[in-house]
């Protein structure tokens, strides 16, 4: 299964791709949660790269190529963050093409800006699995401790409001554009990311099943 989930930040994609990824049993790939590992495990050399994502904008597409090609390969990934730039679009579709993989979905989670800028206010991550709270929406039943994992829960330098607000914008000119290039390929699945969580995970498995 090849699906890539796209949807501004804190419209509630990672938390879907995950669910997906379970129940389907495939490689969830964040890019973002691979970058943050990346730089947590070269601490000291990847000081340009920590600003870049830190100030909301985007990486060099050379670096998050490489951390999704392996996945590309294997031909089974459900990719939370990636493409971010129809260029980048357009080079998973060359990879795709060459090993004859088509991309099965692309499930667009649509929401208001204003709602956004209220979840991230309280959005904390967990630094363990990657699970994504929400302190007033979804809160974790101990305080900054991971329902799932036990692991200690944080909160993104990049999920200050003047931040969200440049991601949303980059999120709009260079982001959104994707979605008509997956149009014309008769892939989207778009579907709301006010729901309850769970029901939005059944309508996008119903779709993909
Ligand atoms: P995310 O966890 O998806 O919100 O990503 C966090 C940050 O990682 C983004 O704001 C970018 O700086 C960087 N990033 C993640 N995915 C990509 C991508 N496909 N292309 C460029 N930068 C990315």
């Amino acid at each position: 299964m090849r699906i890539i989930v796209i949807g501004a930040p804190g419209a509630g994609k990672g938390t879907q791709a995950k669910l997906l990824a379970k129940h389907f049993n495939v490689p969830h790939v964040s890019t973002g949660s691979l970058l943050r590992e990346y730089i947590e495990k070269n601490t000291g050399t990847c000081d340009e790269l920590k600003h870049v994502m830190n100030c909301g904008y985007l990486v060099d597409d050379d670096i998050v190529i490489g951390l999704i090609r392996g996945f590309v390969e294997d031909k089974a990934f459900i990719f939370d963050g990636f493409p971010r730039t129809v260029k980048q679009a357009e080079i998973l579709n060359e990879m795709l093409s060459a090993i004859s993989a088509p991309l099965n979905k692309v499930i667009y989670v649509t929401i208001d800006d204003d709602i956004i800028i209220g979840r991230m206010a309280g959005r904390q991550s967990c630094s363990s699995c990657g699970a994504i709270y929400n302190t007033k929406h979804n809160p974790p039943a101990a305080e900054r401790i991971c329902d799932h994992c036990g692991g200690a829960l944080f909160v993104r330098e990049d999920d200050c409001e003047q931040v969200v607000r440049r991601r949303l914008r980059n999120y709009y000119t260079l982001t959104e554009p994707i979605i008509d290039y997956y149009r014309k390929q008769g892939i989207v699945f778009e579907i709301s990311g006010l729901g309850c969580i769970d029901e939005i995970t059944n309508a996008v498995i119903a779709e993909l099943s």
